[in-house]
């Protein structure tokens, strides 16, 4: 069977690193396979969904370069979950249930004092008709369970391996809420027959609903229904803490307008943290298909890490052609890139770069007569990444300085600034004629 998989957010927001790595995931495994990618948009929360927000992680996945093959929104689908609905009541699956909040607060304290798991004590499917009707009479309007099987639900998890649930220590789940909304757990279900889908790979946060999940799909499409099912331990910090603290900082719209990484960064790091393989900068995702491997993902969480994001980035960018980055240089041309390339952590230091090379500089010169004696030693003919040594060699003969006394009022006349790039990759950059107006303290 043709590989299916499906990532599926709900667009109440923007999607983070940790939403990539399940994306990417299941991206990698749709094409290691020879198989479709599916959008799902979870937008079944009318209330909390916007367009505006999955207009944002449409644009978030292709710049990544994670496309899909087919796309389709929950909300659509309404008409197909009613069908699910009125077959899992017909079947004796989905039962009513009239508690109120409060109610079931109530029966799960009584659980907890008698040292009892706090599980659904199914009243509900005692109810007569009368009883029911009365409810109804009163203005109330029922919740709806699905029925667990109550016995031990298995399967062999693409990451985890052999895994179970006993659904006797579940309550039975409530898919359809008092105002007739869907929880998440039936579209999700009824989408994923409908679709054909194969795979469902996710985060480890959904175990619990596979339980039900298993038994649904068995419910409305027959014995061993269900998806292969994938579950990936969460992302966490460099420290071990949950990133939800500062998840709005590593949403993608967040890392790539506000930090400047390369898509390519992200997702080498996202594709192998939390598994065996060492962390690697990958230009390509091609490469990242070849070396994917489920069974080498660890059980435990994988650890997200701001600072190695930033050296990877450099890393790939001091690894990436002119020809791929031409078109985001502003005009700067290849030789440019070349000397730069090396020195930078992202892209957007090359502005920096630039306006250091092509003004306007405000020297700062402290010391007129050094700055004319170092343009009197400039290198004569075409400055390279030779110059600056020769000359601060010869300035240091002429003049008897050394170290910062030497080097510092250069930097100052040459950037306005007493931080910044190597000189020796910086100074052949400058037209010759710059390097000695900026050492007279003119500003270009
Ligand atoms: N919308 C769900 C989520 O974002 C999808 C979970 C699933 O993949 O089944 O958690």
């Amino acid at each position: 069977m043709t590989v299916k998989v499906r990532f599926a957010p709900s667009p109440t927001g923007r999607i983070h690193v940790g939403n990539v790595r399940i994306a990417l995931m299941n991206w990698l495994y749709a094409k290691q396979q020879g198989g479709t990618f599916v959008l799902r948009i979870d937008d079944t929360d009318l209330e909390r969904s916007t367009k505006a927000h999955e207009d944002a992680i449409r644009v978030d996945l292709e710049w990544l370069g994670l496309g899909w093959d087919e796309s389709f929104n929950q909300s659509a689908r309404f008409d197909s979950y009613e069908a699910a609905k009125d077959r899992l009541i017909e079947t004796g699956f989905l039962y009513p249930c009239y508690e109120t909040e409060d109610e079931l607060d109530r029966k799960r304290k009584i659980q907890r004092a008698q040292g009892k798991p706090p599980v659904y004590d199914r009243a509900a499917l005692e109810l007569t008709d009368a009883q029911k009707a009365a409810h109804e009479a009163e203005g109330r309007k029922p919740h709806w369970r699905f029925k667990l099987s109550g016995g031990r639900i298995e399967w062999t998890d693409l990451v985890r391996g052999e895994s179970h649930i006993e659904t006797s220590s579940v309550s039975d789940p409530i898919l359809i809420r008092e105002d007739g909304s869907y929880l998440y757990t039936l579209p999700s279900v009824v989408d994923d027959i409908e679709a054909g889908i194969t795979d469902v790979i996710r985060g480890e946060d959904h175990v619990t609903n596979s339980a039900a999940q298993i038994e649904i799909f068995e419910a409305l499409a027959g014995k061993g229904a269900s998806p292969r099912l994938g579950h990936f331990p969460l992302l966490v910090g460099a420290d071990g803490e949950k990133l939800s603290k500062r998840i709005g900082g590593l949403s993608v719209e967040a890392l790539r307008d506000e930090e400047g990484f390369e898509p390519m960064a992200i997702l080498s790091l996202l594709a192998k943290i939390g598994t065996s393989d060492p962390v690697e900068p990958r230009l390509t995702l091609a490469e990242l298909v070849a070396e994917l491997d489920l069974d080498k993902v660890s059980r435990t969480p994988a650890r997200f890490d701001f600072e190695e994001l930033k050296r990877l980035n450099a890393r790939i960018l001091h690894a990436t052609e002119y020809a791929a980055v031409a078109d985001r240089l502003d005009g700067a041309g290849e030789a440019f890139w070349t000397a730069i390339r090396p020195n930078i952590e992202r892209l957007k230091d090359v502005a920096e770069w630039r306006r250091l090379i092509d003004g306007p500089v405000m020297p700062v010169i402290e010391d007129a007569d050094y700055a004319a004696k170092a343009a009197e030693l400039l290198p004569e003919g075409a400055l390279d990444e030779t110059s600056w040594g020769a000359w601060t060699n010869a300035l240091k003969e002429a003049t008897g300085r050394k170290g910062r006394e030497l080097f510092m009022p250069l930097r100052q006349a040459l950037t306005g600034q007493p931080r910044g790039p190597e000189m020796h990759v910086l100074l052949p950059l400058i037209p010759r004629e710059t390097v000695l107006k900026r050492l007279q303290g003119e500003t270009v």
